[in-house]
C-alpha cells in the first residue's frame, strides 16, 4: 500500500541542478572524494567560508512563485502613457513576441564569437545594422549599445579619441550638449565627462560659438527633448570649418519621415531602437545604437557584424574588428562594451523587417497625424503650444493650477503626461496611439478648460506638411530582406530559419568559462512579458510602481545578503558597466575625504578585459600585477606596488575566484594589503557562482562588486545581451550609488551621476534572478554552488589524462571552471581553434577560447548540466585527443584532417566528390550520440581576416556579393 503524502509538491532546484543523488555518487567517485563537503574543504579556503547559512525566504516551487510574482506584478498601475521621454509604448508583433523574445532557441545563444553555429543572429544583427544606418542617413552602425545614454557618451569619448594628431585640435576638450537633450542622457554624459577630462558645457546650441578653439564636438537631441524639430545643416557645416565634431541623438522612427541628422552631416547619430517593437519594461532593456561615417569605422564603440566568406569561398557573417576587443586592447580599447543588447537588437531588426520600409513609414506617419490633430485641437481649445515643428510631441504651456488640475483628470482618467519643472506639460503619441487616445487626451484638456471640442474636424484633412528642408527625400532599408516577410507565414519561417542556423542551450551545454551559462527556466522567464511589467513607463509617478518598488527591494536586499554587503544598485546594464559604476562610486567616496586624487587601479595581468578598460574610463592609471606560477596573484609584487603608490591607490581589481579557476588562499592578505595603502577593493563578481551561499566579496574584504545576473543569476545570454551588473557595496560607499535626475528615489544620498539611462536599469529582466532566488531558496542556491565545483572537478578529472589543466588550488582542485591547455599541440599544426571548430562537429559550442591564456580553452560546466551531457562533451574532447594524435603521428594528414576542416557542413558532406583523406562518416557522425542529435553548422570554416580587411557591415544584395569581393 502506498501513502500518499497531501503536502509534498515539486521542488524547483532539483530541475534546476543537473544530476540528482545517483549522478552525484558517480562522480564523487570518478572525483576521488567521499562525499560533495570533502571536495568543498578541500577546494574553497578555510579562512573565507561564511559562518551562517544565507538569509534568504524560503524556496517556493513554480507554482507559488509565479502565483505570489502576479500578485507582486499587480501591484503595477497601467496607465496609458503619454511621457515620451525616450520612452514610448509600441506593439510587439506576436510573431517577434512568441518566436524570439519567449522563444530559448534565441534567448539562450551565446554571444556570436563561434560564427560558424551563430550564422542567424549574426544575420539578424547585420538587418539591425543595416536598418540603423539607413534610417539615420548614416554609413555604418553598430550591433547596439546598452541604452541611448551610453551611446551618446560614446559619441563623446569617439570624437575624444578621433582628436589625436590633429593640430588644431588636439588638446581640445571642450563638448557642448545642448539643454534639450534627455535630462537621462545628459547625467550619464556628465558621469562619463568627468573622469576622463572633458569639459562638458551643457546650454542653448542656438547661441552657441563654434569657432571656441577648446570645443571638440557638440551634441543635440532630434527631435528635442522638448518635442522640437531643428534643422541643424548650417550649425553641422559651421562646426566642420571648425573642425568640430557633431553628434545627434536621434528618436530612430521620427527619421523614417524627417530629414535624418546623417543628410544634414552629422559624424555620429545614436539613440535607442526601443519604441521598434521592444515593451518599455520600466526602463528597459533596450538596444542602444550608434551609427557613424564609414571614416571611423574602426573607433566605433561596441560590436560590429561583418560579412566575410567561408573557406569554401561562401558569404559567411561574423563579428568583425571589436571582436574582444578589450581582451587585446585592454586599457587601450576604445570603449568597456562587452555584453551588448542583441536580443533587443534583434527584435528591433525583426520588426524592420516584418514592418518593411513603407510600414515603419506608415507607422511614423500615423503616430505624427494624430500628434498633428492633437495640436488642432489643443488651439481649438485656447492652449498655447510650443512646438513650431513637432514629430510626436508637443509641448503645452499651463498655468500652475491648470498643470495640477490636468494632472488630477488625467491620472483619474489613468493617463500620464510628461510634467516639466516649469509651468508647461509634455504629451508624445506613438504606434499604439488611435484617434481614441486622441479623444482621451483632448478630453482632459477640454475638462480643464470648459470647453467642447469636435474630433471630427479635428481628425479631418491631415496632411503631411514640414518646413523646408526637414522632410525626408531619401529612400531606405531597400534591401529585400525588408521586403519579404511581411506576411506571417514568412515571417514566422524566416524567423525559424535564421534560429535554425545557431546553436543554443536548447541542443547541448555552452560551457564557457567566465560566463556561465546555466538553465534559463522556463518559470523564471515567464513573466517577463507579462504588461504588468512591459507596459510601464520609466518616469511614471511612483504611486503606479509599487509593484517593481517591491520587486526591486528585496533584489537589493537578496543580493546584499548574498554579497555580504550593506546596498546595492541595480542600475548598470551589464558587468562591465557595473565596473565603471563601481570605481566612480570609490572615486566619489575617495574625494568626499579629500583624497579625490587617488587614481591608480592595480590590475592583475590575468583580469579580464573590461577591467582596465573600466578604470581608464573611470579615469584612473592602470598598474599591473603579476601573476605566480600557479596563477595566483604575486602577494609580493602587489604589496611593492601598493607600498609604492600609497599616496595615490584608488583601488585593486580582483576576479574572485581568479580567471584562472582557483580560490586563491592569500585573498585575505590581498585586500589588507589594499586597505593598509588606502585603497578601496573592487571585486569582478562574474565568478560569483562559485562564491554564493560558501563565501562573499564581502566576507572577503572587498568593498564593492558587480554581479552578473546574467551570468550567476539566470538571466538568459540573449546571444550577446541583455544582462543586468548590479554592484554591491559596503557600507561607507552605500550614500554614492548611482542616481538619476528625473527619479530622485534612485540612488544614495550623495548619489554620482547615472550610469544607465533609466533609474533601475534594465528593470523588466530583474523578475528572472528574483524568480531564481525566490525558487532556489538558501539551501538550493548553496547546492548550486557546490554542484557547479563538483562538475568541474568531475570534468577535470575526466580529462586531465589527456590533456593538461592548467592552475589548480593548493589541494590539486579546480573551482567552478578550469583552463585545459592545448598549446602542445601547436607543433603539429594543431591550434585551439581547430579545436574549436571540431567540437561543433560534435555538437558543442566551444568553451571560452585562449582566455585568460592564449592556446587554452577554459570550461565552466555550470550546475544545471546532467553528468549524462558532461560525458558527452568529455567523450567528445577525449576523441578529438585521439583526432590530435593520429596528426601527430602520421596516421592522418598534417593539412587534410577532421580538424583542420571542421567544422563540416551538410554542403561538404554531400557533395559528390569526397576526396578527403578521411571519411565522410569521421567527419560528420564522430560518435554515436551525435547521429542522434546532429547540428549541422551552416557555413564552414569563417575567414576572419579577410573579412576585416575588407570591411562590409550591411545588408548585400546576393546578387551584389561577388562584386564586393
Ligand atoms: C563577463 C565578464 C565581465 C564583463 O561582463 P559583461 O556583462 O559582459 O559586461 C567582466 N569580467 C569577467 C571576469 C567576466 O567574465
Amino acid at each position: 500500500m502506498t501513502r500518499i503524502n497531501l503536502h509534498a509538491k515539486g521542488a524547483f532546484s532539483p530541475r534546476h541542478l543537473g544530476s540528482g543523488n545517483e549522478g552525484i555518487d558517480r562522480m564523487l567517485e570518478t572525483v576521488g572524494v567521499g562525499n560533495v563537503e570533502e571536495l568543498i574543504d578541500q577546494t574553497v579556503p578555510e579562512a573565507i567560508r561564511l559562518k551562517q547559512d544565507l538569509m534568504l525566504p524560503d524556496a517556493l516551487n513554480e507554482t507559488e512563485f509565479l502565483e505570489q510574482f502576479r500578485s507582486i506584478a499587480s501591484k503595477n498601475k497601467i496607465f496609458k502613457s503619454f511621457i515620451g521621454a525616450g520612452y514610448h509604448d509600441c506593439h510587439t508583433p506576436t510573431v517577434i513576441l512568441r518566436n524570439i523574445l519567449e522563444n530559448p532557441g534565441w534567448y539562450t545563444a551565446y554571444t556570436p564569437y563561434q560564427a560558424e553555429i551563430a550564422q542567424g543572429r549574426l544575420e539578424a544583427l547585420i538587418n539591425f545594422q543595416t536598418m540603423v544606418s539607413d534610417l539615420a542617413g548614416m554609413d555604418i552602425a553598430n550591433a547596439s549599445l546598452l541604452d541611448e545614454g551610453t551611446a551618446a557618451a560614446e559619441a563623446m569619448s569617439m570624437f575624444l579619441a578621433l582628436r589625436k594628431g590633429k593640430k588644431k585640435k588636439g588638446n581640445a576638450n571642450k563638448f557642448f550638449v545642448d539643454s534639450r537633450v534627455l535630462p537621462q542622457t545628459l547625467s550619464v554624459m556628465r558621469n562619463r565627462a568627468l573622469p576622463i577630462g572633458v569639459e562638458l558645457v551643457i546650454g542653448d546650441i542656438s547661441t552657441l560659438d563654434l569657432t571656441d578653439e577648446a570645443l571638440y564636438g557638440v551634441m543635440f537631441q532630434y527631435p528635442d527633448s522638448d518635442g522640437a524639430v531643428t534643422n541643424h545643416k548650417e550649425l553641422i557645416e559651421t562646426a566642420h570649418a571648425n573642425e568640430v565634431k557633431v553628434a545627434a541623438s536621434a528618436d530612430l522612427l521620427s527619421l523614417a519621415i524627417l530629414t535624418p541628422p546623417g543628410e544634414m552631416g552629422a559624424d555620429a547619430v545614436v539613440g535607442v531602437a526601443q519604441r521598434f517593437g521592444v515593451p518599455m519594461g520600466y526602463g528597459g532593456p533596450h538596444a542602444g545604437f550608434f551609427a557613424t561615417r564609414e571614416d571611423y569605422k574602426r573607433q566605433i564603440p561596441g560590436r560590429i557584424i561583418g560579412v566575410s566568406k567561408d573557406r569554401h569561398g561562401d558569404k559567411a557573417y561574423r563579428m568583425a574588428l571589436q571582436t574582444r576587443e578589450q581582451h587585446i586592447k585592454r586599457e587601450k580599447a576604445t570603449s568597456n562594451i562587452c555584453t551588448a543588447q542583441v536580443l533587443l537588437a534583434v527584435m528591433a531588426g525583426m520588426y524592420g523587417v516584418y514592418h518593411g520600409a513603407d510600414g515603419v513609414k506608415n507607422i511614423a506617419l500615423r503616430t505624427h497625424g494624430l500628434t498633428k490633430a492633437l495640436d488642432k485641437g489643443l488651439a481649438s481649445l485656447g492652449y498655447a503650444q510650443l512646438n513650431a515643428t513637432f514629430f510626436d510631441t508637443l509641448k503645452i504651456e499651463v498655468s500652475a493650477e491648470e498643470k495640477a488640475e490636468i494632472r488630477r483628470v488625467a491620472e483619474e482618467k489613468q493617463a500620464n503626461f510628461r510634467y516639466f519643472d516649469t509651468n508647461h506639460i509634455g504629451v508624445s503619441f506613438d504606434e499604439t496611439t488611435t484617434v481614441k487616445e486622441l479623444d482621451l487626451v483632448l478630453g482632459i484638456f477640454a475638462d480643464v478648460a470648459e470647453k467642447g471640442y469636435d474630433l471630427q474636424a479635428i481628425t479631418e484633412e491631415i496632411d503631411f506638411v514640414m518646413p523646408e528642408g526637414l522632410a525626408r527625400t531619401s529612400e531606405y532599408m531597400t534591401h529585400e530582406v525588408f521586403q519579404q516577410y511581411h506576411t506571417e507565414h514568412e515571417m514566422l519561417r524566416y524567423i525559424k530559419r535564421l534560429e535554425n542556423k545557431d546553436l543554443s542551450l536548447t541542443h547541448s551545454m555552452i560551457s564557457l568559462g567566465s560566463c556561465t551559462m546555466k538553465l534559463n527556466a522556463t518559470s523564471e522567464m515567464i513573466p517577463v512579458t507579462w504588461p504588468e511589467l512591459g507596459k510601464v513607463h520609466p518616469f511614471a509617478p511612483v504611486d503606479q510602481v509599487h509593484g517593481y518598488r517591491e520587486i526591486f527591494k528585496n533584489l537589493e536586499a537578496w543580493l546584499s545578503e548574498i554579497t555580504g554587503f550593506a546596498g546595492t544598485s541595480l542600475q548598470p546594464n551589464s558587468g562591465a558597466q557595473g565596473e565603471f559604476a563601481g570605481l566612480m562610486v570609490i572615486r566619489a567616496y575617495h574625494e568626499s575625504r579629500g583624497e579625490g586624487h587617488r587614481n591608480i587601479a592595480i590590475i592583475p595581468t590575468s583580469a579580464h578585459g573590461t577591467n582596465p578598460a573600466s578604470a581608464v574610463m573611470a579615469g584612473m592609471k592602470v598598474v599591473l600585477v603579476n601573476c605566480d606560477d600557479h596563477g595566483n596573484i604575486d602577494v609580493e609584487d602587489l604589496r611593492a606596488k601598493a607600498e609604492e603608490h600609497k599616496d595615490n591607490l584608488s583601488s585593486l581589481m580582483i576576479t574572485y575566484p581568479s580567471t584562472h579557476g582557483v580560490f586563491e588562499e592569500s585573498v585575505i592578505e590581498i585586500c589588507d594589503i589594499i586597505h593598509q595603502n588606502g585603497g578601496q577593493v573592487y571585486m569582478d563578481g562574474a565568478n560569483m557562482n562559485a562564491q554564493v551561499g560558501l563565501t562573499s566579496p564581502g566576507n572577503i574584504g572587498a568593498d564593492v562588486c558587480h554581479l552578473n545576473l546574467h551570468k550567476t543569476f539566470c538571466i538568459p545570454h540573449g546571444g550577446g545581451g541583455p544582462g543586468v551588473g548590479p554592484i554591491g557595496v559596503a557600507k561607507h560607499l552605500v550614500p554614492f550609488l548611482p542616481g538619476n535626475p528625473l527619479v530622485p528615489e534612485a540612488g544614495g544620498e550623495q548619489a554620482i551621476e547615472s550610469i544607465s539611462a533609466a533609474p533601475w536599469g534594465s528593470a523588466s529582466i530583474l523578475p528572472i534572478s528574483y524568480a531564481y532566488i525566490a525558487m532556489m531558496g538558501p539551501d538550493g542556491l548553496t547546492q548550486a554552488t557546490k554542484t557547479a565545483i563538483l562538475n568541474a572537478n568531475y570534468i577535470k578529472a575526466r580529462l586531465e589524462e589527456a590533456y593538461p589543466i592548467l592552475y589548480t588550488g593548493a589541494n590539486g582542485r579546480c573551482a567552478h571552471e578550469m583552463i585545459v591547455d592545448f598549446r602542445q599541440f601547436k607543433e603539429f599544426g594543431i591550434e585551439v581553434e581547430d579545436i574549436a571548430k571540431r567540437l561543433m562537429d560534435y555538437g558543442f559550442h566551444a568553451p571560452t577560447v585562449s582566455f585568460p591564456v592564449p592556446g587554452t580553452l577554459m570550461i565552466e560546466p555550470t550546475e544545471s548540466e546532467s553528468i549524462e551531457e558532461l560525458d558527452r562533451f568529455c567523450e567528445a574532447l577525449l576523441a578529438i585527443r585521439i583526432e590530435i594524435r593520429e596528426v601527430a603521428e602520421g596516421a592522418a594528414d598534417a593539412t587534410d584532417n577532421v580538424l583542420k576542416n571542421a567544422p563540416h557542413t551538410v554542403d561538404t558532406i554531400t557533395a559528390d566528390t569526397w576526396n578527403h583523406s578521411y571519411s565522410r562518416e569521421k567527419a560528420a557522425y564522430p560518435l554515436g550520440f551525435v547521429r542522434e542529435n546532429k547540428f549541422w553548422p551552416s557555413v564552414a570554416r569563417v575567414d576572419n581576416a579577410y573579412g576585416d580587411r575588407n570591411l562590409y557591415c550591411s545588408c548585400i544584395p546576393v546578387s551584389d556579393y561577388a562584386e564586393v569581393e
